[in-house]
Order: structure tokens, then C-alpha cells, then sequence
């Protein structure tokens, strides 16, 4: 079970991080029951990749508090390396692209790394048309470019690409993977149900 909120942060500290870190059950082993989660929820901004992440992030809850959007959670599940470790879910809320990126700032062992000044070149995910059928603009029912205003690098990381697409449409929500950030603006304003354009996280690469 996933939840959200400081609180649970308390519980992580002071009993799951200790039974997943400090009962001996190797963190590699544990990650692979975390394959599912990993290929939906995103990593915050300047987070390490893969190994160097887990030993890095001391689960403390702090990038999670520091959000002023409550984007950030700490996951939950017991028995998984990535109890405790931050994330967020880019339908239900996305990350902000915060100026002065203050989960970056807040976190104290460099898990999220300092060196990402910039919230431009933050590496989170890398958004995509994963499902054109469902989208509107694709197939030619309606015109619409939700993801394409909603996206805080517009006209940049995002572009509605003119030209028949083979599906009935004329436009293509069109994603340079070089300047999207995997922010996840877009795939929580696709009006499709479920979202047409989704973010794959950096960190299940
Ligand atoms: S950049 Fe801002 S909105 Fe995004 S996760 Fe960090 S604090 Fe939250
Ligand atoms: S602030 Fe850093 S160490 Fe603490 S939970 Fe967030 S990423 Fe991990
Ligand atoms: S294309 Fe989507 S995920 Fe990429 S920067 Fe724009 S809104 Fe964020």
C-alpha cells in the first residue's frame, strides 16, 4: 500500500527502514520486488541513479517536506529496497519545475544531487504519445493540446507536430526527450482517460 504524508515518514524511519536496512536483508535483493512501482512512479529532481541512490538516501523524509506542492511521497511498502526513498505519482500531482528546486536543497546527503542547479536539466523522466489511439488530436475527434499548454518548457521539451498522422488527425503531441524534464505536467492535463501522453521514469531505464 502506498500513502502519503509526514507521518508515514515517522513509520518508515522508525520501523521499515530498520527491518529492510538493518535486518540484513540486502538491499539488491529487495529491489526486484520493486520492478512494478518503479516503471510508474518518478524519482524528484537530481536524484542518483540506480545503486548510488539507495545508498545515498537515508529515507528521511525531508526533500517530501520541503515540497511546497506535496508532489513528493515516501513509498510504503514493506519488504521493498525502496521503502522510505521519495517519489511521485505525475498523473495525481506533478512536480512544479521549482526555481530554486528546494527538495534538491533540503535533502542532506546529496541522494538528490546539489550539482542539478537548474531545474531545466532536471533528468526525472522523458514524456512520450506512449498511446496515441487515445489521443484526441491524434485520431482527428477533437483538437486539443492540454499537454502541450500545460508543459512548463513549452514550445521546447513539447511541440504539436502539423501533418496527417496516419490515424485521422492532423496534430502530434511531439516530445524532445534532450529538454523534457519527465516533470509529468503533461500526462496529469491529458484529458484522455487514461493519460495518452506518459512520463517513463529516468530511474527504471
Ligand atoms: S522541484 Fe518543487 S515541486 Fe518538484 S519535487 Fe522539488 S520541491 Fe516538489
Ligand atoms: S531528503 Fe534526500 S536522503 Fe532524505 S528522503 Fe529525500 S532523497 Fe532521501
Ligand atoms: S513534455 Fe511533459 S514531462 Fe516533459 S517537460 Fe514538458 S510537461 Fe514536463
Amino acid at each position: 500500500m502506498i500513502t502519503k504524508g509526514i507521518s508515514r515518514r515517522r513509520f518508515v524511519q522508525t520501523g521499515l527502514c530498520g527491518l529492510a536496512l538493518g535486518g540484513g536483508i540486502g538491499v539488491s535483493l529487495l529491489r526486484d520486488s520493486s520492478q512494478v512501482w518503479a516503471q510508474t512512479f518518478i524519482r524528484p529532481p537530481g536524484a542518483l541513479m540506480g545503486d548510488p541512490f539507495y545508498a545515498a538516501c537515508i529515507r528521511c523524509g525531508l526533500c517530501v517536506e520541503a515540497c511546497p506542492y506535496e508532489t513528493l511521497r515516501l513509498f510504503d511498502y514493506v519488504g521493498s529496497a525502496d521503502t522510505g526513498t521519495p517519489y511521485f505519482v505525475a498523473r495525481e500531482i506533478p512536480c512544479e519545475m521549482c526555481v530554486d528546486i528546494p527538495c534538491v536543497q533540503a535533502c542532506p546527503t546529496g541522494a538528490l544531487d546539489p550539482a542539478l542547479e537548474d531545474i531545466k536539466y532536471a533528468t526525472m523522466g522523458v514524456a512520450s504519445l506512449s498511446h496515441p489511439h487515445l489521443c484526441n488530436s491524434y485520431v482527428g475527434a477533437a483538437f486539443c493540446d492540454s499537454c502541450f499548454r500545460a508543459c512548463p518548457l513549452q514550445g521546447e521539451a513539447i511541440t504539436m507536430k502539423v501533418g496527417a498522422t496516419g490515424m485521422g488527425g492532423m496534430f502530434t503531441p511531439t516530445v524532445d526527450p534532450d529538454i523534457c524534464t519527465g516533470c509529468g505536467k503533461c500526462e496529469q492535463a491529458c484529458i484522455a482517460q487514461p493519460a495518452a501522453i506518459r512520463v517513463s521514469p529516468s530511474h527504471a531505464e
